[in-house]
């Protein structure tokens, strides 16, 4: 089994078929694994920084059932009650979402557990979206002119599609909302990563792979494929080139762009979106609060690990064609203000630009999503811009990889 591209969807792929006893390599373009869910060592703030913050909920299934499998279930951290803080800047009020358990949601009736100026109406019109077509935007089955739509429908649509509300498709807000708010309190207690991305995601799941005798060769770029009688023949890689024998099977788990490039005639998504962060470093330690939402800025959401404070804009093409130094003061305003830290200079910072971060959650580009499947018998695709019915999240990046090592063993049995 060969298995290209070592982000979340290709080494979940890798560790259910090693699990299943199968002998699978991996290859990875770059000097490390992880793609876009990675940590690194940041020599400006001297600290382990992610290059993007990641927030899950509780209810992402695959998620704690692939920690579970690479033995870092504990590795997640949160608050035990689904809670979400926010900041409005332009009005200074401040509030908590905090969903009830069960499924019925008796919160929206109460006024002190839903956003400021909002009516229980507002968020039953949410349910819309379930029946939205599939050329549907969000923005166009909410009310934009009430208060909710500002302080909770758009930053939600924004931080889940990373597509703003106005353009981004309502057919893949639902789902995420019906596994997560739909299932009551439960399912959506916020998660990040206690110590980083590479420590949850990534490190464990290279070491089960080693220890099942599964190599994972970085600086592999698949160059191209070769092609004939129906199926994958052989892989060209810039280290060299890889015959497949009759039982080989291929998962190709690279980015929309490079899946493109090297199967002929694939239709994938082509727009992109931009996600910025910002990591600054904090005088001290803040205890106070792990995470907020921000409306009325340009911060999305604020995280606070130890002294860093980190922040995400998502849907920021524009932002990120700004330079970093006017990013960061623009940041650092609205953080020192959500913190309460006075009138303090810039600290220490990193900017961190992901100009593709994810495809463009749209309606068009998600027509543009391909199935696993393709022509070649033995060529699967995953990936978190494939067609798993999710928006690209690592909850969607992590099904694809299983259900691609599904079809695989499948195929296989069938052989
Ligand atoms: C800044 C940022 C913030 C995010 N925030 C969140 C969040 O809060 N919550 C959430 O759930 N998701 C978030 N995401 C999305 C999440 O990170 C992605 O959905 C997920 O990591 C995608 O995984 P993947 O394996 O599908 O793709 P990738 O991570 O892109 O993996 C593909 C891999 O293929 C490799 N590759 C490419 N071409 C080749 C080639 N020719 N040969 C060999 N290898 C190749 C790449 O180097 C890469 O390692 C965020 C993403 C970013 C960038």
């Amino acid at each position: 089994m060969h298995i290209v591209g070592a982000g979340v969807a290709g080494l979940s792929c890798a560790v259910r078929l090693a699990r299943a006893g199968r002998q699978v390599t991996v290859y990875e373009a770059a000097g490390h694994a992880g793609g876009r869910c990675r940590s690194f060592h940041d020599t400006t703030l001297d600290s382990l920084i992610d290059n993007g913050n990641h927030l899950l909920l509780s209810g992402n299934q695959a998620v704690v059932s692939y920690l579970e499998d690479i033995g870092a279930a504990d590795s997640l951290t949160g608050p035990n009650q689904a809670a979400f803080p926010f900041l409005d800047l332009e009005s200074g009020l401040r509030w908590t979402v905090a969903p009830n358990s069960g499924r019925i949601p008796w919160w929206i009736f109460s006024s002190d557990r839903r956003v400021p100026d909002s009516r229980a109406w507002d968020y039953l019109q949410g349910l819309r979206l379930a029946s939205a077509g599939e050329d549907t935007t969000v923005a166009s089955v909410l009310d934009t002119a009430r208060p909710l739509y500002r302080r909770f429908w758009q930053p939600l649509a924004v931080a889940v599609l990373n597509t703003a509300a106005e353009e981004g498709a309502a057919s893949l807000l639902w789902p995420v909302i019906r596994e997560t708010f739909g299932r009551g309190e439960a399912a959506c207690r916020p998660r990040i990563a206690r110590v980083g991305l590479s420590d949850s995601f990534v490190d464990p799941a290279l070491r089960l792979l080693e220890a099942a005798g599964c190599p994972v060769h970085l600086n592999h770029r698949l160059r191209g494929i070769e092609v004939g009688g129906g199926r994958v023949m052989a892989l060209e890689f810039t280290g060299g080139r890889v015959d497949l024998g009759n039982d080989d099977q291929v998962v190709l788990s690279v980015p929309p762009g490079a899946a493109a490039g090297l199967v002929p005639g694939l239709t994938a998504p082509q727009g992109s979106r931009a996600i910025v962060n910002g990591h600054f470093r904090l005088a001290r330690a803040h205890d106070g609060l792990s995470f907020l939402g921000i409306v009325g800025g340009i911060c999305q959401w604020l995280f606070v690990r130890g002294d860093i404070a980190s922040v995400t804009v998502s849907a920021a093409d524009v932002l990120a064609d700004d330079g970093a130094p006017s990013i960061a003061a623009r940041m650092w305003r609205e953080i020192a203000r959500a913190l309460d830290l006075g009138d303090l200079p810039v600290p220490a910072h990193r900017i961190v630009k992901e100009k593709r971060a994810t495809f463009a959650q749209t309606p068009q580009e998600a027509h543009r999503r391909a199935g696993p499947g393709t022509v070649w018998t033995n060529l699967t695709l995953a990936g978190d811009w494939t067609d798993t019915g999710l928006p690209a999240t690592i909850e969607g990046a992590l099904r694809s990889g299983h259900k691609a090592a599904d079809l695989v063993l499948i195929g296989a049995a069938n052989a």
